[in-house]
C-alpha cells in the first residue's frame, strides 16, 4: 500500500511518479496492491490525480489492484473507474471517526452498509478497515469489545473482509494477541488482514504475534513510505521488504521477489527525494555478504 498510504502521506509526487512505482511494485510478485484512494482532493491533495493513476497503470493479471474511499461517493467514483476491490475505513474510536470523516462510528457504519450493497451489486468486494483498532490518539484505549462491536457490525452487513488497522502505531505484541484471540473466538472463519504503522518500532514484532495466530495477510508499505512530513513522530507503515524479508526466512513462501521489491524501494527514495525508514533496505538482505 505504500502508492496509497506511504504517498497519501508524502509530499505530493507527480502522476508519473506514482505509476512508476505502482508498475514497478506489480513484477515484485505481490498479489495485491492498494493503489490509490479516492478522496476529496481538498481533504488529500496527494490523491487529487486518482483517477488519472488509476487509468494509466499497466494491469498485471496477477495482481488484485484496489482503492480505498472515504464513502458512498468516493466508491461510486470508483465503480465508475471500474474498480472493483474498495477498502473503507471505519473508526472504533468515536472522536477519531469525527475528526477523520465528520461524522459518528455509527453513521459511518450505517453509510458502509449501503456502500457494501453498492459494490456487490456490480460483482466486487469491500474490505471494511476497523481503524483505531489499539488505541486512538485522542480516546487512548479503544476497548476490545468495541473494536470487535464495529467488526462484527460490519460483517452482518455483508463485509468480505476485515482489516484491523494500527493507525498511530500503539499496538503491541501482547495487544495483537489479545484482540485477535477474542476475534477469532467470536468468528473463527472471517478473513482479516492486519494494517501496522512501525510508529513505535513494534510493527514487525505485531506481524510474528498476528502469525503465531494463524493470521496471514497483512499490509506493508515499500521502504516503508508514509509518514506525514508535516506530523513529527508520524510512521509509515512496516515496510515491504523487511516483512518479506523476515517471513520467508520463517518458511513462509510469499512469492515476492525480495531482490526486485529492493530495487522498487530504492526507486520509491528517488520518487519522495528522502531516505525511507527501511533498515533491509539500507543493510541489505542477510544474505548478502560483505565483500572480502
Ligand atoms: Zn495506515
Amino acid at each position: 500500500m505504500g502508492p496509497r498510504d506511504g504517498l497519501q502521506n508524502e509530499a505530493p509526487v507527480p502522476t508519473e511518479a506514482k505509476v512508476e512505482l505502482i508498475d514497478a511494485l506489480s513484477k515484485t510478485g505481490v498479489e495485491r496492491i492498494e493503489a490509490v484512494s479516492f478522496v476529496h482532493p481538498r481533504a488529500i491533495p496527494q490523491m487529487a490525480d486518482a483517477d488519472e493513476v488509476w487509468r494509466r497503470i499497466a494491469r498485471n493479471s496477477g495482481v488484485r489492484y484496489s482503492a480505498l474511499v472515504p464513502n458512498l461517493r468516493g466508491a461510486q467514483r470508483a465503480l465508475d473507474l471500474d474498480v472493483r476491490d474498495i477498502e473503507v475505513v471505519v473508526s472504533a474510536s468515536d472522536t477519531h471517526n469525527r475528526k477523520n470523516v465528520n461524522r459518528s462510528t455509527e453513521e459511518s457504519l450505517d453509510e458502509a452498509a449501503a456502500l457494501v450493497d453498492l459494490v456487490h451489486g456490480v460483482g466486487g468486494t469491500v474490505q471494511v478497515i476497523v481503524s483505531t483498532a489499539w488505541g486512538c490518539p485522542y480516546e487512548g484505549d479503544v476497548p476490545a469489545e468495541r473494536v470487535l462491536g464495529v467488526a462484527a457490525r460490519a460483517v452482518r452487513d455483508g463485509a468480505d473482509s476485515i482489516s484491523f488497522g494500527d493507525t498511530t502505531g500503539m499496538a503491541t505484541p501482547g495487544r495483537v494477541t489479545r484482540l485477535i484471540g477474542e476475534l477469532r473466538s467470536a468468528f473463527p472463519d472471517i478473513d482479516v488482514n492486519l494494517h501496522f504503522h512501525n510508529t513505535r518500532g513494534a510493527g514487525l514484532a505485531n506481524v510474528l504475534a498476528a502469525l503465531q495466530l494463524g493470521i496471514n495477510d497483512f499490509d506493508a508499505s515499500v521502504g516503508g513510505l508514509g509518514g506525514c512530513p508535516y506530523a513529527p513522530g508520524a510512521s509509515g507503515n512496516i515496510a515491504s521488504e523487511e516483512l518479506v524479508h523476515m517471513v520467508e526466512d520463517m518458511g513462509v513462501d510469499t512469492g515476492i521477489d525480495l531482490d526486485a521489491l529492493l530495487d522498487v524501494a530504492s526507486t520509491a527514495e528517488r520518487i519522495v527525494g528522502r531516505t525511507l525508514p527501511s533498515q533491509v533496505l539500507r543493510a541489505g538482505p542477510r544474505t548478502r555478504l560483505a565483500a572480502s
